[in-house]
């Protein structure tokens, strides 16, 4: 066992070169996971064409440099999202000023070499440096050469730069290089292993999923990605006398093959109307599903209306969700 996998094992803080030690990171965005925020993307551990996370699935693509921490809506990133310094440092470097517009409307050639869009990049102890990227345009509230205490607000969560959703991108490195914060010294080619470089209090332990639900609910008709985006889960929410009842689900990290059911069931136990989708033709990294019914007589029967999402992966169920709706 080499010094720095005792130390590893020891659960010491990594040591490197000549002593100092790299800080643990708290988590770099004011969100709590699976409430308001997901992680859509991990780093791409695999130098080839292809992507592969640091668990070998494939919540990352080709070249992705960092985690991806992914506002539920576009509604979430209007209230505010702080985005946070990941540990004790100094500012380096600061952009500011790029506007808040999706890639898919700036185009590619708009964001050229501004991909990372309003960001920074704080130096710390150990050779460790942390890269924010996305931030919303007038956000940004340190100035290069500013010291920064981890858990500090230092801009909010913005639409700037390469993205198409609202999303904090988080680049750790390690001496100049890339590293996967939760897996650093991880084996090529090893789908376990490494050292989380996250504190306790991040609560990031047990934080992957093959795949996962980022926006669920009823509404009174047919979803579109547009609106889940634009407003996650809160959608028209259905009275009794909605002209149509429609439950949907938002997941991401879905992989070719996969197998959805979303089966939507009456007060009485009857299934009220499902939808079985064919399996994926390849991965999806978000895919809106939906199933409903248009109303009939005066009023829906009162009582709780229960949805049931599940994702079969080779067999295996990767998500199995259950919401429901109370009608009085
Ligand atoms: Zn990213």
């Amino acid at each position: 066992m080499t010094g720095y996998r005792l130390l590893a094992c020891l659960g010491l803080p990594l040591l490197l070169g000549a002593g100092a030690a790299a800080p643990d990171l708290v988590l770099p965005v004011a969100c709590k996971l699976g409430r308001n925020c997901a992680i859509q993307n991990y780093v791409d551990r695999d130098p080839s064409p292809a992507a592969s996370d640091f668990r070998c699935g494939s919540r990352t693509y080709d070249k992705h440099s960092g985690i991806d921490f992914r506002l539920v809506s576009m509604a979430e990133q209007r209230r505010g999202v702080a985005v946070l310094a990941a540990a004790d440092g100094k500012v380096l470097r600061v952009r500011d000023g790029v506007a808040d517009i999706s890639v898919r409307e700036a185009g590619k050639a708009g964001i050229a070499n501004m991909e990372c869009g309003n960001g920074l990049v704080i130096g710390h102890a150990g050779g460790l440096e942390t890269q924010y990227c996305h931030m919303a345009k007038g956000s940004i509230a340190v100035k290069p050469g500013q010291a920064v205490k981890a858990g500090a607000p230092i801009g909010k969560v913005g639409l700037s730069g390469n993205t198409e959703y609202p999303h904090l991108h988080f680049t750790v490195r390690l001496n100049g290089k890339v590293v996967e914060p939760f897996a650093v010294g991880a084996q090529p080619g090893r789908c376990d292993g490494g050292r989380s470089l996250w504190s306790p209090s991040a609560g990031l332990a047990g934080a992957y999923k093959a795949g996962e639900v980022l926006n669920a609910g009823f509404s009174t008709g047919p979803m579109t990605m547009p609106a889940v985006q634009e407003n996650g889960s809160d959608q028209p929410r259905p009275t009794r006398s909605a002209p149509a009842l429609v439950a949907f689900v938002q997941a991401i990290g879905l992989k070719g093959r996969d197998v959805q059911k979303l089966v939507l069931t009456a007060p009485d136990g009857s299934v009220l109307a499902e939808n079985r989708a064919a399996p994926l033709d390849r991965d999806k990294a978000q895919w809106l599903s939906f199933t409903g019914k248009k109303r009939r007589g005066a009023a829906w029967p009162a009582g709780r209306y229960q949805a049931h999402y599940t994702v079969l992966r080779g067999g295996k169920a990767v998500i199995d969700r259950r919401f429901d709706l109370l009608l009085k």
